[in-house]
């Protein structure tokens, strides 16, 4: 429970996460809720006050494609594919620990992408019986897709007979998509993971939508009839457009949006989550790869590939890069909600590295750092309908607060010298 004594942070600038410039203010909070942010506020009544004028407070952040089961098996099998490095068992206090990971950084809230076994609906009971430490969670569903998917554990590994085990299920008609989103959502899942096509991540783009519109539409009427979100994979122009024709509410990395999808993404009022970091750790690693010494790359499809094919693959990742670098502004400058999070867990990711990506939207994608601090505050509030209540230092909202040394708004970096994370008017890290 928060502690319901009257609590007064003195003199620290604040980025307020409604897009006005830093300020200098004193947030006050009671219980659970931010009673005022202003200069010289409501002193009277407060029994705690704490002098932060060196620091910054602000929302505590979102992670917007948090995955709860992934992590650095280095000694591990070789999984055939995602979730099935261990068992579940592990792979539970995996997430409990991720979670821990992410309140150390700031992160309050998370919004889930793909799990196996339902991680994120457990974390999520876990923390609400007080058996872990947590962010709020948004938990994420399997990673529904077609069979044959590049995702399909079973392309290279028919042998193995896996079915669906691991984060992927994978299904055909609009029947079989319709009873699996029930499914999810019965089983505790807020938001609905669909894998629409190649891309991202080890391999460039292809201009295919690997679910019919069919089964796209069964999949986001059911989510959204019982008030439910659907997020996508969508590398592709085709992709991206099937998405908002059809309502999807975020729009996973989106590496070849133009100005005829930006257009169609406004219209829709869809949310992009651009997960910039994975690409470019990729191709540093990927370009720095010399397969005559060191053999085959081992980031790839599942299937062996000659150094010539591999050699084009990395070349169409780094275009597919170069072209998200170039129109990641433009989303901005169309007003298109922007949301951070990444493939953290994955081998060049560490979970707790999340300020490394919004440090890449600021030097590589050229976006002011206090537009930044948006994608990870104000915008995946509103996303998940909470704009009134998170994502915002103002009077009424939720005392989920960062406090950090310096001003993120002019220096990113600045986020990870945290002094004190607090959730729900409680501290959970550090000290004020
Ligand atoms: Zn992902």
């Amino acid at each position: 429970m928060a502690d319901a004594v009257r609590t007064v942070l003195r003199g620290a600038k604040v980025f307020d996460g409604s897009g006005a410039p830093v300020r200098t203010a004193d947030v006050c909070f009671e219980g659970d809720r931010i009673v005022s942010v202003e200069e010289g506020s409501a002193e009277a009544g407060a029994a705690q006050r704490f002098d932060l004028a060196d620091c910054c407070i602000l929302p505590g952040l979102f992670q917007s494609h948090f995955h709860s089961g992934f992590g650095h098996f280095g000694s591990g099998t070789q999984a055939p594919m995602l979730g099935l490095e261990a068992p579940t068992a592990l792979l539970a206090m995996l997430a409990v620990h991720n979670a821990g990971t992410a309140l150390d950084a700031g992160v309050t809230s998370l919004i889930g992408s793909s799990n196996p076994d339902y991680l994120d609906v457990n974390l999520r009971e876990a923390i609400l019986h007080g058996y872990a430490e947590g962010p709020r969670i948004w938990a994420g569903s399997h990673e529904l897709t077609a069979s044959g998917a590049q995702e399909d554990g079973e392309n290279r590994s028919w042998f193995m007979r896996l079915g669906n085990h691991g984060v992927v299920w994978k299904l055909d008609g609009a029947d079989a998509f319709r009873r699996a989103t029930r499914e999810e959502l019965g089983r505790g899942c807020d938001v609905i993971k669909v894998a629409l096509g190649p891309g991202h991540g080890a391999s460039p783009a292809e201009e295919r939508c690997n679910l019919t519109d069919a089964e796209l539409e069964a999949v986001v009427e059911t989510a959204h009839d019982r008030g439910r979100f659907v997020r996508a994979h969508a590398p592709s122009k085709r992709a991206i457009l099937a998405s908002v024709r059809i309502g999807v509410d975020i729009i996973d990395h989106a590496d070849r949006i133009d100005a005829e999808c930006i257009d169609a993404v406004v219209a829709s009022g869809a949310a992009v989550c651009p997960t910039g970091l994975w690409n470019k750790r990729f191709l540093e690693f990927a370009e720095n790869w010399d397969t005559a010494s060191q053999g085959p790359m081992p980031i790839g499809d599942g299937f062996p590939e000659t150094p010539d094919e591999t050699a084009r693959r990395i070349r169409g990742v780094r275009a597919d890069y170069e072209h998200s670098v170039e129109m990641l502004p433009e989303l901005v400058r169309a007003g298109i909600p922007l949301l951070a999070g990444d493939d953290f867990g994955t081998p060049l990711l560490p979970h707790g590295d999340y300020v490394a990506e919004l440090e890449t939207y600021v030097k590589d994608f050229g976006i002011e750092a206090s537009e930044v601090l948006l994608f990870a505050t104000r915008n995946p509030a509103r996303t998940m309908r909470c704009g009134d209540s998170l994502g915002q230092v103002a009077a009424g909202f939720q005392a989920d607060l960062l406090v950090v040394e310096g001003d993120p708004s002019n220096d990113i970096g600045a986020l990870r010298r945290v002094r004190a994370v607090i959730q729900s008017g409680r501290v959970v890290r550090g000290a004020l």
